[in-house]
């Protein structure tokens, strides 16, 4: 079986979700998105919920510690060793915290895909998307693309669905500005270690994208 470590990496509304849910079909990976993780701890109102919450609701990053150790506990409690990391690292520390626990966990060297997208596009998308409430489905749906409404019955699973609290048009601006001081940086970083796989994620089908995201994926395989 073929190892993985990977991360996608991109603005908010890059299709991270999206492109996420073919790799672990295709691929077989664990996706591990931290922002599906945090919303379940709110969602449950863990103390881990209840600390991340008002971050999460403003736009803002949750602090390191707390994302780093949801991490950690789960690689190493489940013994994963192939995985997608969706929405995380999303800070430079991250990263280099990630380095470690991912050769603790014995994962492979991780291959980073950079979603690019404008911001104009990153605006039009947020603003109409919403997603299934279950947490054994968070399928992502857009006003624009499905012929549905949030409020309306999941398709694939028949929860409800819901726009969430940070994708109001003021939480969107500061995810975006967010993203740009904090995360944007990730790309030189990943790019100067020769660890990054760039695609244009807008533009065409979403099919078509998917494409590119397997096979840059595909390149970051480790036997094993
Ligand atoms: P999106 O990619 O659409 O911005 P996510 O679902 O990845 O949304 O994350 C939603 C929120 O959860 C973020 O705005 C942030 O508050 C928090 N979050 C998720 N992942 C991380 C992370 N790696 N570090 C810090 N905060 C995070
Ligand atoms: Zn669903």
């Amino acid at each position: 079986m073929d190892k993985y470590n990977l991360i996608l990496l991109g603005p908010p509304g890059a299709g991270k979700g999206t492109h996420a849910a073919s790799l672990v079909r295709e691929l077989g990976v664990t996706h591990l998105s931290t922002g599906d993780m945090l919303r379940a701890a709110v969602a449950e109102d863990t103390e881990l919920g209840q600390e991340a919450r008002g971050y999460m609701e403003a736009g803002e990053l949750v602090p390191d510690e707390l994302v780093i150790g949801i991490v950690r506990e789960r690689l190493l409690r489940d013994k994963l060793s192939s995985v997608l990391f969706d929405g995380f690292p999303r800070t430079v520390a991250q990263a280099e915290a990630l380095e470690q626990v991912a050769a603790e966990a014995g994962l492979p060297e991780a291959r980073v895909i950079y979603l690019d997208v404008s911001d104009q596009e990153v605006v039009a998308r947020l603003s109409g998307r919403f997603q299934c409430r279950s947490s054994s489905c968070n399928r992502i749906y857009n006003v624009r693309n499905d012929n549905l409404r949030p409020g309306e019955q999941c398709p694939a699973c028949g929860s409800e669905t819901y726009q969430r609290e940070d994708d109001q048009p003021e939480a969107i601006r500061r995810r975006l500005a967010v993203y740009r001081e904090q995360t944007a940086p990730l790309i030189d970083y990943y790019r100067r270690r020769e660890q990054l796989t760039e695609i244009k994620a807008e533009g065409d089908r979403v099919e078509a994208i998917t494409a590119r995201v397997l096979a840059a994926a595909r390149e970051g395989a480790a036997q094993g």
